[in-house]
């Protein structure tokens, strides 16, 4: 018997069922995945309008656009059962737990785009947020330093592009600089006055204890496998429960195997990070563009240096690679982080150069689109490898806003891993990227800011979200 669970227990589900995959799975036509067999097809137990169904909207993925959506739901339409899935043993272990913590103004994104409007409202929108739910934060501003002369013109539109989305920014000379920050170099300068630090972590556990008191589920351990798309019905999710973390010493070790369920909801959001091109396929829609992951690694200044950095301080952006740039970080926790690079990780969650897993890998390369960014980019990419493992070469880049640090006040800091959308034809997704399919909305482009813009992110996807679930219950 397939562990089919009564609408009421939404999410427990996961916890209870025991059931073995191996029997009771058969190959399903729409995705060639080992799907359910059924034994009650999605949505037939109806007495009222949930019953059949183990939750309203089922979210994939407890990072902080998922988490952010499960929290827009509650409020927006309480009573929604919304149940999220996390295959990690708690909230932001990847891109939301492991980035600069940068609450970014939104001067940098094209006006009209999701990334501007969502960037310049959630920056605000997050420093409200921290403060009301005592999250450590703090708007410090920040320094866009020009270093050389060709990107004084970029410099200049970026003061004209902050004054269009009514973001505070003001231009600075060399004596201006070094009233800012005496150790640092320029020719020129900007000061953007709304951008500021904070913990992301911290903010995304917040948005899950927010919406569990708004009676969603958040399950933890819990990594959805397969789907099974059923049209006018909903979805059902096939999930593998891990043991609990430090549950027992076999457990640990890996030698006790995931339990498997089944969930079914009447419209499914994929948040899935690094994961979402892969959940989108498994919902048998087609993603415009596939997941390249490009590590992010950092150094820190040494505790004794800490002094060379006061604020937050970066180079002029390159247009075509926004995210490019190695910056210098006073973290929320007071130390200075510098970087990051980008470099092609060898797994999704390749945190570092030893981080390889060959089935990811193979479905990278087997994109167009990498081959296409890797031969219009190679020079770029030289250069971030080459900083990547030469240490000598990264402190050469830091040197140009930091002309005294040295290669011993750098000590190796935990690295990240960004999800990059490329399209077929190697055109890097700049801007947001949301989707939708049958019962189900995807986000397939979610990179740097949208930690800081996932309140309203999270409110458009929810919105999203509803409208699918009305369309499954007309
Ligand atoms: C190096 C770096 C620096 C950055 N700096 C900044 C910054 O300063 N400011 C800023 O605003 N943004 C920054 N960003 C971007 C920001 O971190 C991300 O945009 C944001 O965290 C994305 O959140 P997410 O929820 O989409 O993804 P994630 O945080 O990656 O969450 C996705 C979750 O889905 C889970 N998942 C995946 N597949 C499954 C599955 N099958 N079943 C269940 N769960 C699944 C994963 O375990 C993961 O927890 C940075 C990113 C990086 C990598």
């Amino acid at each position: 018997m397939m562990g089919y669970v009564p609408a009421s227990t939404c999410g427990d589900a996961i916890a209870s069922s025991t059931t073995s995959a191996s029997d009771q799975y058969k190959t399903s036509t729409t995705t060639g995945r080992a799907m359910p067999a059924r034994t009650t097809p999605v949505g037939t137990r109806r007495t009222g309008s949930s019953a059949g169904y183990d939750c309203d909207v089922l979210i994939v993925g407890g990072g902080i656009v998922g988490l952010s959506t499960a929290y827009a739901i509650t409020r927006a339409a309480p009573g929604t059962r919304v149940l999220v899935l996390e295959k990690e043993h708690g909230p932001a272990r990847h891109q939301t737990g492991r980035n600069s913590g940068v609450i970014h103004s939104g001067i940098y994104y094209r006006p009209g785009s999701l990334k501007a409007r969502f960037a310049v409202q959630g920056a605000a929108e997050m420093v409200e947020f921290c403060a009301e739910h005592g999250i450590a934060h703090d708007v410090t501003g920040k320094l866009i330093v020009a270093t050389e002369r060709e990107e004084l013109p970029r410099l200049h539109a970026l003061i004209q592009r902050g004054r269009q989305h009514g973001i505070p920014v003001s231009e600075l000379g060399p004596s201006q600089i070094a009233e800012h920050e005496p150790h640092v170099r320029g020719l020129a300068a900007i000061h953007v006055g709304t951008t500021g630090v904070c913990d992301f972590g911290a903010v995304a556990g917040k948005l899950a204890r927010l919406a569990k008191d708004g009676g969603a589920l958040v399950r933890y351990g819990t990594e959805v496998t397969a789907v099974d798309r059923r049209p006018g019905a909903g979805v059902a999710v096939e999930v593998a429960v891990a043991p609990q973390a430090g549950a027992s010493s076999q457990a640990a070790a890996g030698r006790t195997p995931a339990r498997t369920s089944v969930v079914r909801a009447r419209a499914m959001v994929n948040c899935a990070g690094l994961h979402c091109d892969r959940v989108a396929q498994l919902t048998g829609d087609v993603p415009p563009a596939r997941i390249i992951p490009f590590r992010g690694e950092y150094f820190e200044l040494d505790s004794a240096r800490e002094e060379l950095v006061r604020g937050l301080v970066y180079p002029v952006p390159d247009p075509a690679f926004p995210f490019l740039g190695v910056h210098l970080t006073r973290g929320i926790e007071g130390g200075v982080h510098i970087g990051p690079n980008a470099v092609p990780a060898l797994a999704l969650e390749g945190y570092d150069w030893r981080t390889v897993r060959p089935r990811e890998l193979a479905a990278v390369l087997a994109h167009p689109g990498t081959w296409r960014v890797a031969r219009r980019h190679w020079r770029y990419g030289a250069g971030e490898l080459r900083r990547s493992l030469s240490k000598r070469a990264f402190t050469k880049a830091v040197q140009r806003l930091l002309p005294e640090v040295t290669e011993d006040d750098l000590v190796p800091a935990p690295a990240g891993v960004r999800a990059q959308a490329v399209l077929h034809d190697g055109t890097l997704v700049d801007d947001f990227l949301i989707t939708e399919g049958q019962h189900a909305v995807h986000v397939l482009n979610a990179p740097s800011p949208a930690a800081t813009a996932s309140l309203p992110i999270g409110r458009e996807v929810a919105g999203r979200a509803l409208e699918a679930l009305r369309a499954t219950a007309r």
